[in-house]
């Protein structure tokens, strides 16, 4: 890994949301221009090695600074150096983003029904969508599902108000739909592929999934991904390529 291709970066906040769950913000290069949906190569000096992982951008394409989402992986090299994260500590920050999970990349159908389908930490690319005015404009309903395992690990909800509060003010169609999949009481409880299979998440949100209309973006387990993927095929989505289509996906780890 050639070390030129990254910039030095300090971390600017840090704030932990369970034990294993927390964001931090860093600078951002001018010469860092991305995409919302798109992801960041983060470099950590572990020993003497440079360990990179890829992170989705949460903040937006028009924020100074850059905020990520991150989980802590059991034993992993890069996530368990990277949760001691503090205030100061140096980053490296690759100079070019990655990915295609972008709304850009929709051609036709034309945008009118968007569905942003995320487990744990997949919301951040959603996160960042969510921050830019073009996203509002151009869709007419907007619904943000959003999968955890247990209620605690519900991060950003509170951040999704706000950006629907600011950045969607006028906008009637946006929906935020919380899924538990370990808490039986919960309104939904079921995994995602099941959700949409027997037409509770449909019937949930009060919108069907038409392949005239629908863009749907996954993004986090990438079983999650494989399965709900089916899911919308088996109801007649296709896959995005080259601009046309439904579904687009990127796994998250
Ligand atoms: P997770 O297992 O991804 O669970 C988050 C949500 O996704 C839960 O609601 C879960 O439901 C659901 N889910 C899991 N598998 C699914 C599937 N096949 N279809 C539909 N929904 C599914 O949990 P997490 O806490 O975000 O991550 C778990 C582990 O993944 C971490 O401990 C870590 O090892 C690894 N991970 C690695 C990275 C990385 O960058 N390397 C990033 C994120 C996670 P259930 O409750 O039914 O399982």
């Amino acid at each position: 890994m050639s070390i030129e291709k990254f910039s030095v970066e300090k971390v600017l906040s840090v704030h932990r949301w369970t034990n294993t769950l927390f964001s931090f913000t860093m600078t951002r290069p001018a010469h860092f221009k991305f995409t919302a949906g798109q992801f960041a190569r983060i470099g950590l000096k572990v020993a003497d090695d440079l360990v990179v992982r890829a992170y989705s951008v949460v903040s937006s394409p028009f924020d100074e600074t850059l905020e990520f989402f991150s989980i802590v992986v059991p034993e992993g090299a890069f996530t368990s150096n990277l949760q001691h994260l503090q205030v100061g500590d140096a980053l490296y920050l690759e100079k070019v983003p990655y990915g295609f999970l972008t709304l850009a990349r929709y051609q036709l159908p034309l945008p009118n029904d968007l569905w942003l389908l995320a487990t744990g930490t997949g919301l951040a690319p959603f996160i960042s969508m969510l921050q830019d005015f073009d996203t509002w404009q151009k869709y007419r309903k907007i619904t943000l599902v959003y999968s955890v395992r247990t209620a605690t690990e519900l991060a950003y909800v509170e951040r999704i108000q706000e950006i629907a509060a600011n950045f969607g003010e006028g906008h009637t169609g946006f929906k935020f739909v919380p899924i538990i999949t370990r808490d039986p009481e919960a309104a939904l409880h079921d995994r995602l592929p099941i959700l949409i299979e027997n037409g509770q998440l449909e019937k949930f949100v009060g919108l069907t999934f038409n392949p005239e209309t629908t863009h749907v973006m996954l993004c986090g387990n990438p079983q999650m991904v494989d399965d709900t993927k089916d899911a919308l095929k088996a109801r007649g989505l296709t896959m995005n390529r080259r601009g046309e289509g439904n579904i687009a996906v990127e796994n998250y780890w």
